[in-house]
């Protein structure tokens, strides 16, 4: 390898459970609309047809349990509770079995939106990175190898501000469930170890503001909890 002219920052890692290792970030798929009740809050509706995606810097991940400075450019910043699919091996135009046998591991994570410009650019047709790629607005949770989660179906999947609950659903109702997202993605890019799927997030998302405290958690997963300062 040539000498780089500088050095870039260390990659962001998330812990793994059972793991003295940690799993590096590569890239931040997110998926756009996956249950209903959330589309229908948003004012728009599920594409039956297809899933869509929008994607954040790796660079832009954040761990549990940590402070997030509420964010500059934004008058409506929103959480967005969300189950995270870790991909395990080399994964490319897969069908369902390979999708699935492609799951290393799941974990809580936040979608962090400025939902007043993500809005905005929705309502221009422009792309929706001011409002999603947001520094720091990729919490992840630890991981826990997919063997130990089983069947995704029944978990519930809820996510609290000051204790008060917001989000309440199970992972049932995903419109695609996570093997269909990962064959659909799979078609578009060579999916690998380090890739992260944020699989959209259910009804009941709202604002925070600095001060409060986000608490989520999906039956069976470490929780995910941050701090907005
Ligand atoms: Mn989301």
């Amino acid at each position: 390898m040539p000498d780089t002219l500088f050095t870039l920052p260390d990659p962001k890692t998330v812990p793994v459970n059972g793991e003295t290792a940690t799993y590096p970030v590569g890239r931040i798929f997110c998926v756009g609309r996956n249950y209903a009740a959330h589309a229908a809050e948003m004012g728009v509706e599920v594409d039956r047809e297809a899933p869509f995606y929008f994607t954040k810097a790796a660079s832009h991940a954040q761990a549990s349990d940590t402070a997030l400075p509420y964010p500059p450019g934004t008058e409506n910043f929103h959480y967005e509770m969300e189950l995270a699919v870790a991909i395990g091996k080399p994964v490319f135009q897969a069908d369902l079995t390979q999708a699935t046998a492609a799951i290393y591991a799941y974990g809580c994570a936040l979608d962090m939106t400025r939902r007043d410009l993500q809005q905005a650019l929705r309502a221009k047709q422009r792309p929706w990175d001011l409002g999603k790629d947001v520094e720091g607005c990729a919490v992840f949770a630890p991981l826990s190898k997919a063997a130990t989660m089983g069947h995704i179906g029944p978990q519930k999947i809820r996510l609290s501000v000051n204790g008060k609950q917001r989000q309440n659903a199970t992972l049932a109702d995903m419109v695609w469930s996570v093997p269909e997202l990962i064959r659909h993605l799979s078609g578009f890019y060579h999916l690998r170890p380090g890739d992260l799927i944020l699989t959209g997030t259910p009804a009941g998302v709202g604002p925070v503001v600095a001060g409060d405290t986000l608490t989520g958690s999906i039956d069976g997963l470490d929780p995910i909890r941050l701090t907005i300062t």
